[in-house]
């Protein structure tokens, strides 16, 4: 890496279909320099929140009508004379993006270009509402600065290590030869991110750990990582697999689905709908899908919302079972996420009852939130760690090491 490197600021893009979140890395000491969102793209009242680190936050309402018109935005503010954090766009050495859905493709983060595009468009089928308004954020950066280096970082990366006997379904293989049917599991920048952070907590080499990583916001997943390798994880061909979520299903008998679309009549949206987002905590409590709110009403009596609560702790705490069991064994249980970083009560829930694994929480050290902390016993066979997760800080890595190599 030769000096100039250490000068890089990297630009990360979230771009989703109508909200493009950005943030700009110093890569030097990893600080943000700004970070915002670009919101309604595409819809009236569009706008953009600008938050520089150092100065207040900035807010422009105007028409935006696509996601090339949001970059050039961002771009505009970012180096604005008064909210700006660059003199010029010089300054910024390369973009990296989120990318919900690399298929059987990528195994890592890669320097974007014509192949993987082309890779990048084949994956479409298999996450229809997610990879074309990540596709349409890179050619917006493309079209802009078509000299920047663009790196991709994807959401199903970290999970290529999985074996296949753990990502084939029990369905004919030759669906998954026809249409690559199978487990690819999701979330898998925030796994590698708490599992690597847990690895430097502990002082411990990844090598020698086997930790659960318990994403849990408002889609949820968990993953067993053993060796710092994703060995399995509870999402699968779409993020509706696994827990239930927030608006989602998570497992269900498969043969519901079938049986309700004889019932209720449903076209394939509908029925997709249905699971993802009219099911899960929304579904059960009837009143939210925020667990916040949930919490409050339970508290109160509300018995639905109750029952939301024990149903997610439990499915999180079979899962934690059944992922002890696949790595005969348990260093570390991570939790990380809007719900995992902030609420006690539900880690407490997932973790009570669960000194058979050698896990026990401390109740004192377990009323935590939104900051890394050791939340288990002294005497707790396993580490029990809270870890925010910073999915924009390991693309600016990812792009940042691409980059350099250039
Ligand atoms: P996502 O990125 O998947 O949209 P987040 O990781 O931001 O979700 O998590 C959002 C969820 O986290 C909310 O829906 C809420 O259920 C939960 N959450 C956030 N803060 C708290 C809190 N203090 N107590 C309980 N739940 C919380």
């Amino acid at each position: 890496m030769g000096v100039r490197s250490k000068k890089m600021k990297i630009l990360v893009i979230n771009s989703g279909s109508s909200s493009l979140k950005y943030q700009v890395f110093d890569m030097e000491n990893e600080k943000v320099l700004a970070k915002g969102v670009v919101d309604r793209i595409g819809l009236e009242g569009a706008s953009l929140c600008h938050s520089p680190s150092k100065g207040s936050r900035h807010i422009i309402t105007t028409e935006i009508k696509d996601h090339e018109k949001a970059i050039q935005l961002v771009l505009d503010i970012l180096s604005d004379k008064d909210h700006g954090i660059i003199k010029s766009l010089d300054e910024l050495e390369a973009i990296g993006h989120r990318v919900v859905h690399g298929g059987e493709d990528f195994s890592g983060s890669v320097l974007i270009n014509e192949e993987v595009m082309e890779a990048l468009k084949n994956n479409i089928e298999l996450a229809p509402l997610h990879n074309p308004p990540n596709i349409m954020g890179i050619e917006a950066c493309k079209k802009i600065m078509p000299e920047k280096p663009q790196v991709g970082v994807f959401d199903t990366a970290f999970h290529y290590t999985m074996p296949e006997y753990a990502y084939i379904y029990g369905i004919p293989y030759e669906y998954y030869q026809k249409y690559k049917i199978r487990k690819y599991g999701f979330h898998g920048t925030s796994h590698q991110y708490v599992s690597e952070r847990a690895s430097a907590i502990l002082n411990t080499p990844i090598e020698e750990l086997k930790i659960i990583s318990c994403h849990l916001g408002n889609g949820a997943s968990l993953a067993a990582i053993k060796g710092g390798k994703s060995i399995d994880t509870s999402m699968g061909f779409t993020p509706l697999e696994g827990l239930m979520m927030g608006t989602r299903s998570g497992d269900i008998d498969p043969a519901v689905v079938s049986f309700l679309i004889e019932k209720e009549n449903w076209t394939k949206e509908e029925t997709n709908e249905f699971l993802n987002k009219r099911s899960g905590a929304l579904g059960l409590s009837g009143i939210s899908s925020d667990f916040r709110d949930i919490q409050d009403q339970a508290g109160k009596g509300h018995v639905r919302s109750q029952l939301a609560i024990d149903r997610f702790a439990y499915v999180v705490k079979k899962y934690i079972g059944s992922y002890f069991a696949i790595m005969n064994g348990l260093d570390v249980l991570v939790f990380t996420a809007g719900l995992g970083e902030n609420s006690s009560v539900m880690r407490a829930k997932i973790c009570q009852d669960l000194e058979a694994l050698g896990i026990e929480i401390d109740y004192d050290k377990n009323f935590t939130r939104a900051i890394e902390a050791e939340i288990s016993t002294n005497t707790s066979k396993v580490k029990v760690l809270v870890i925010p997760t910073n999915e924009e800080l390991m693309i600016a890595r990812d792009t940042y090491k691409i980059v350099s190599k250039l």
